[in-house]
């Protein structure tokens, strides 16, 4: 790794190392991060990608590694970190993002400027360049409601956009899975007025404390919604609520999350999901697809 650093020195990006994910993972599991590199601008992640294709090293982007669990392993690749991207200015109705904004300050300066469009967006805890990779979406809303255009740097190095429905999004999927690393994205907002904003915002809030158990290290919902049913109800009617393997345990409070009790392994994790996976296979004849990402 230690070319990585020489080649962050020359070009002033910054850089952590021996990094340990478990402090930065919203589900506190994780080994280390040999380097973990943080651009902050769209030409430095851009001159990044191509330097780390030419040499051949593996790397992945993170924004707050709120819907990832990594491995108790040591990292064989280098992490790409958006925290850096902090871009967050109006223009007219449309609020620019830098990918690494995280989504509650955003939806907070629309709030403030009286911009309608992420008050039900307001409480998922990622980034603006996470949640649209993700489409992340909550109470009826999703950034594919929002997002026009989108600037990317693509898997040579490329700076490109995409805007409109080339972004391909789709429940939890966007293009980006494929195609590159968000940089920035334009959020199309419309006028409204800071009282009834706010209370969707309470009202969302209000919800997310009374159903999820935020109290908890987590990474969200584990499982991806299939159709026609709620992955939390089957996985309850499955008589798994509270089970628990190692450290890892389905939420009491709510049987779509898998929550940290205090030491639970990535293996716990991955275990627990296999057992989920089989046992409302056997009851119910649907098979769960997991919406976190594994590193
Ligand atoms: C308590 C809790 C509640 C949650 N509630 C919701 C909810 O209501 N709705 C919902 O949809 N999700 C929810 N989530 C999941 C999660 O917050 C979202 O998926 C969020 O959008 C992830 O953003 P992030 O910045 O943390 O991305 P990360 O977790 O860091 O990354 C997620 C994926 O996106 C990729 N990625 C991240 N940034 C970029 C980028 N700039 N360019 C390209 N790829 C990138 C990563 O490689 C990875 O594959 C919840 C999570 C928690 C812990």
């Amino acid at each position: 790794m230690r070319h990585i650093a020489e080649f962050c020195d020359k070009n002033s990006i910054s850089y952590q190392s021996n990094v340990l994910l478990k402090n930065i993972s919203t589900f506190k599991i994780g080994g280390i991060a040999p380097v973990i590199v943080s651009p902050d601008c769209s030409e430095k992640v851009s001159c990044l990608v191509s330097f780390l294709k030419d040499k051949n090293v593996p790397f992945k982007m993170i924004g707050n590694c709120s819907n990832i669990l990594f491995p108790d392993e040591t990292l064989d690749y280098v992490l790409v970190k958006t925290d850096k991207l902090q871009k967050l200015e109006f223009e007219n109705d449309r609020l620019i993002c830098g990918a690494g904004i995280i989504l509650a300050k955003a939806a907070s300066v629309a709030l403030k400027n009286e911009f309608s469009g992420m008050e039900r967006l307001f409480g998922i805890p990622g980034t603006v360049g996470g949640a649209v990779t993700m489409n992340a979406g909550a109470y009826g809303s999703e950034m594919s409601c929002i997002v026009t255009e989108t600037e990317y740097v693509d898997l040579n190095g490329d700076i490109k956009t995409v805007s409109g429905s080339d972004h391909d999004f789709g429940y939890r999927h966007s293009c980006f899975f494929d195609s590159g690393f968000v940089t920035k994205t334009i959020l199309q907002l419309s006028k409204g007025s800071y009282s009834e904003i706010r209370s969707v915002m309470d009202e969302c809030t209000a919800k997310r404390v009374s159903s999820q158990p935020l109290d908890l290290p987590s990474a969200g919902s584990v499982f991806k919604r299939p159709e026609g049913y709620f992955a939390g109800k089957l996985i309850q009617d499955s008589g798994l609520k509270g089970y628990s393997v190692g450290g890892a345990q389905v939420s009491e409070k709510h049987a779509g999350f898998i929550v940290n009790k205090g030491n639970a392994t990535s293996a716990d994790v991955k275990e627990l999901i296999r057992i989920i996976q089989t046992t409302v296979a056997e009851k119910f004849g649907v098979m769960l697809e997991t919406e976190i990402k594994f590193f």
